[in-house]
């Protein structure tokens, strides 16, 4: 349709050398084509011309005194992409690979997601070119600190609503949210991802990794399957990655990998409860590398590649965008893999995704799988207003049902317009409608 190569090509002008963000308009916009073809009042309206464009964009120095007395200079993001059905909404990164494409793409995506997972959530996302790693606490806190002392006159429970991501767990949102307390002099729900003595939701740093397991378990449920005895690999060893090992182990599957950006280890025999207890340990309190897994159990650990090599049942990728090559998908698909399951945005690149769909596999696209994360930052919003935290019960139950929801609501949608068993199309159609239907109630703005 001439209409969205000509938005294309004005995303590509507009925005030169920004791959990524380009790499995740171009998918929305060609899976959303049959609802467009179909609607003149999208057209009519430049509903596509307006999603491309982020409502606000704000880039901002964080300087910052490291342990050693120097000043150092890191760049700021927030992308506030569109905020017809809430307050924006979606995480901060911090990694040196921080740039605007990266921000705008996960912002983008992020309009979707929150919307296929039914809460009033906007989208946004944002971050900094700061490398967590091999820095002190003290450095973190004094960098969370500058970041926050501009970042908070944008953001608030009302108007943006971050939470963490890569480079941003725990840690990180503490020392945020208690420079934007001190600044705004309130305690308020302005961030998620808080710990649960003061205003965190239980179940929300499961909840990404939980989410992606339990959209597996709904995608194997229409081939009469469940995950139990399914031989997994998984890349990543972080938030994502770590609780999608934990649920596959406790629903009997068999995970036989995880990774970081040094390598992978490969356990032949299957992470257990123990194993993961040490990943956690290495990761969330020694700060380190996951070969170490590989000395303490004797596994096999591979240096700079990732798992996508090894024959497995089901994939989940839980470490960062396009980590899963069209070579990678190729071998997965080959090994037998027949489920992937994205915990990770976007990390797949289009050739990819292009190779599942075609060889049917289930394939369980990042916005609808990982949704699990922001859907619990929602709930969190939702017990912050209350000042009620609800119990661990409580809140997986609510989880499960948003990511049976969305699942239902994705595979239905892509049967509507003719493409059964595609949950790229689904999803993408799915989150667009309500998001578009907001955007024409709401009037040109
Ligand atoms: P963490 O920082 O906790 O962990 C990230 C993991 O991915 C680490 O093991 C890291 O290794 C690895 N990694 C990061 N960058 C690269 C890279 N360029 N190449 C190879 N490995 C890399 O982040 P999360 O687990 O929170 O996030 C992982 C993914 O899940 C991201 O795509 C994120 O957007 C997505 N996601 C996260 C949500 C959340 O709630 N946290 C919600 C929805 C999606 P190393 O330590 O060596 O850098």
């Amino acid at each position: 349709m001439a209409l969205i190569q000509e938005v294309l090509e004005t995303v590509k002008k507009r925005n030169p050398s920004e791959p990524e963000f380009l790499q995740a308009v171009t998918e929305v916009l060609e899976s959303i084509r049959p609802v467009i073809e179909r609607n003149k009042k999208y057209r009519d309206a430049k509903i596509l011309e307006r999603l491309v464009e982020p409502e606000r964009m704000i880039q901002f120095r964080v300087p910052w005194i490291d342990g050693e007395g120097q000043i150092q200079v890191n760049r700021g993001f927030r992308v506030q992409m569109n905020s017809a059905l809430g307050p924006y909404k979606g995480g901060l990164r911090f990694h040196p690979t921080v740039c605007a494409s990266i921000i705008k793409f996960l912002a983008f995506e992020q309009v979707f997601k929150n919307s296929l997972t039914g809460l009033p959530m906007g989208g946004g996302k944002g971050g900094a070119d700061f490398d967590p790693k091999g820095k002190t606490d003290t450095e973190v806190m004094r960098f969370c600190q500058s970041f926050m002392t501009e970042l908070f006159r944008h953001v608030g429970p009302n108007t943006d609503v971050p939470a963490g991501d890569i480079g941003v767990g725990g840690r990180e949102v503490g020392y945020l949210f208690g420079q934007y307390k001190r600044l705004a002099n309130e305690f308020t729900g302005v961030l998620t991802g808080k710990d649960p003595n003061w205003g965190g939701s239980l179940m929300r740093p499961e909840a990404t990794g939980y989410g992606a397991v339990y959209f597996a378990e709904e995608m194997l449920k229409t081939r009469n399957e469940t995950i139990e005895g399914k031989v997994c690999t998984v890349s990543g060893a972080g938030n994502a990655a770590q609780f999608t090992v934990e649920k596959l182990i406790e629903c009997g599957a068999k995970p036989i990998t995880m990774s970081d950006s040094s390598g992978f280890i490969y356990d032949k025999n299957g992470l257990t409860e123990e194993k993961l207890a040490f990943v956690k340990s290495i990761k969330n309190v020694r700060r380190g590398r996951i070969d170490a897994y590989a000395k303490k159990f004797r596994a096999k650990y591979v240096a700079g590649q990732r798992p996508w090599g090894l024959k497995c049942d089901c994939a989940f990728p839980c470490a960062t965008q396009n980590e899963i090559t069209g070579e990678d998908a190729r071998k997965l698909v080959e090994n037998g893999c027949y489920l992937v399951s994205e915990a990770a945005n976007m990390p797949t690149i289009p050739a990819g995704v292009d190779l599942f769909l075609e060889k049917k596999i289930l394939f369980g696209p990042g916005k609808a799988a990982n949704a699990g994360g922001v859907a619990t930052s929602g709930l969190e919003m939702s017990q912050n207003s209350m000042r009620l935290p609800w119990p661990c019960e409580e809140v997986d139950s609510r989880l499960r049902h948003i990511m049976s929801t969305i699942f239902k609501n994705a595979w239905e949608t892509a049967a509507e317009y003719g493409h059964p068993g595609n949950l790229v199309v689904g999803a993408n159609i799915a989150g667009f409608v309500k998001v578009a239907g907001a955007m024409l109630d709401q009037g040109v703005v």
